[in-house]
């Protein structure tokens, strides 16, 4: 495979003069790389989105900033466009349930889950009926949020570092899922991301519906299965906590529904509650990691247990198996890439949307500065003091030959970061900076 033309002046790789002693690795990741298309729809959205928070958050005074922190909305803006994507490439007419819609105000709804339960029912009267889910597959959610992530991230630098670039790998089956590169620095990214929340879809109904049983006709049964013509009817993306409805219009509709959450997020008011909306789930994950709280809110947000969702799915790299899979492949860039350049130029970086809040304590806080290195680079010698006549033995390593296990953990939420260098060109300080300038 050829190399994008983009790409050709990666560091290490097979136009740099510089002699990296293992070009045949580093062409290899090059080959791999595609740009972060700049025409998508999904960036078209992320665009969008962001544009309009840069008018909300810098139109405000200083005190009423906090009530919009950058990091959790970029946090917000991960699972709605996760959720746009989720819409668009799983929306068909099968797959839909029916909620009566008994002690709410607002009628019989169909809703198109990707949890095992009614969003309105579970968040709204704690009951959890068991319901059908579309929730695709881990390969299918692994790329979408894969892609996302790379995808929020290169718009981010592209403020704070205007001539940095960033590409992702098209091998899904590689050791490195993305790079990020300027002149005299090649950072190597693992990916590792997942939403707090999905919204479904709704489409509202006049009436109850009907069905035939035992001969008579009579009211359908809640929570059953249904069908929507989705290129003829109205669809909504719902946010149940707080009864938000965000009118797509119909699946057969031009882009669908990057267009209308697109025309609906211009408007810095709808944002605003968007982003609010997201933070109060946010803080019902935070509470339920002290204790499991009953409160119903949960049952919206991913990995919430209780026959709703799989708790191996919590957010971002919130599960022990993720952290201990990004540390090993962090590692694995330090020995098999790092190592391999005198110059000392590549990074390591673990991202995420979503800062590992249940599991930093236990696995994780111990582990982030630290730094590794190898016997070969060491030299020894000998030291006596008048205090210790006997000599002892020291081992001298030089500076270049310490590695950071992680240079960086980028996670939308909350960052870690070991590697100067990479706090400029990527933290969320510098890009507030920048836009409200
Ligand atoms: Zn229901």
């Amino acid at each position: 495979m050829a190399i994008n033309p983009y790409f050709a002046d990666m560091p290490c790789g097979i136009n740099d003069p510089y002699e990296s002693g293992e070009v045949s690795k580093f062409a290899e990741l090059q080959r791999g790389l595609v740009p972060i298309s700049n025409s998508s729809p999904s960036i078209a959205l992320i665009q969008a989105f962001l544009d309009s928070y840069r008018l909300l958050y810098c139109g405000l005074p200083e005190i009423q900033r906090i009530d919009y922190p950058p990091n959790l909305t970029m946090g917000a803006l991960f699972d709605l466009v996760v959720s746009a994507k989720y819409a668009e490439r799983l929306i068909a007419d099968a797959g839909w349930t029916y909620c009566e819609g008994s002690e709410t105000s607002d009628g019989s709804s169909l809703y198109f889950c990707y949890l095992q339960t009614c969003p309105r029912c579970s968040v709204n009267r704690s009951v959890k009926p068991k319901v059908v889910s579309n929730k695709p597959g881990s390969d299918t959610i692994g790329e979408i949020c894969g892609d996302t992530t790379c995808e929020i991230l290169s718009e981010i630098i592209k403020v704070t570092s205007p001539g940095i670039k960033i590409g992702k790998n098209r091998d899904r089956q590689a050791d490195v899922d993305f790079v990020i590169y300027q002149p005299n620095m090649l950072a190597l990214g693992e990916t590792k991301s997942s939403p707090l929340v999905i919204y479904p879809l709704e489409v509202k109904l006049n009436h109850p519906l009907t069905e035939i049983r035992e001969g008579q006709r009579t009211l359908k049964r809640d929570h059953t299965q249904a069908t929507v013509d989705v290129a003829e009817a109205d669809i909504f993306m719902y946010i149940p906590h707080r009864n938000l409805r965000i009118s797509l219009g119909k699946a057969s509709s031009q882009q669908f529904p990057y267009h209308a959450l697109i025309q609906h997020i211009q408007s810095p008011q709808n944002l605003a509650e968007i982003i609010l909306a997201w933070k109060e789930l946010y803080r019902v994950y935070e509470a339920n990691l002290l204790r499991d709280l009953a409160d119903p809110r949960k049952w919206i947000t991913c990995g919430c247990g209780g026959g709703v969702d799989d708790s191996k799915n919590k957010p971002g790299i919130d599960r022990t198996d993720d952290i201990k899979k990004g540390t090993y492949q962090s590692l694995k860039f330090g020995t098999y890439y790092k190592e391999r350049d005198s110059r000392r130029i590549i990074r390591s970086v673990l991202a995420s949307n979503f800062f590992p809040l249940r599991t930093f304590n236990r696995y994780l806080s111990e582990m982030v500065d630290v730094i590794w290195t190898k016997e070969k680079y060491s030299r020894t010698f000998y030291l006596k003091t008048q205090r210790n006549p006997t000599p002892r033995k020291y081992s001298l390593f030089a500076q270049s030959d310490l590695f950071y296990l992680y240079d960086a953990i980028i996670c939308f939420t909350e960052s870690v970061y070991m590697d100067e260098r990479l706090k400029e060109v990527t933290s969320l300080d510098t890009y507030i900076n920048r836009i409200c300038q």
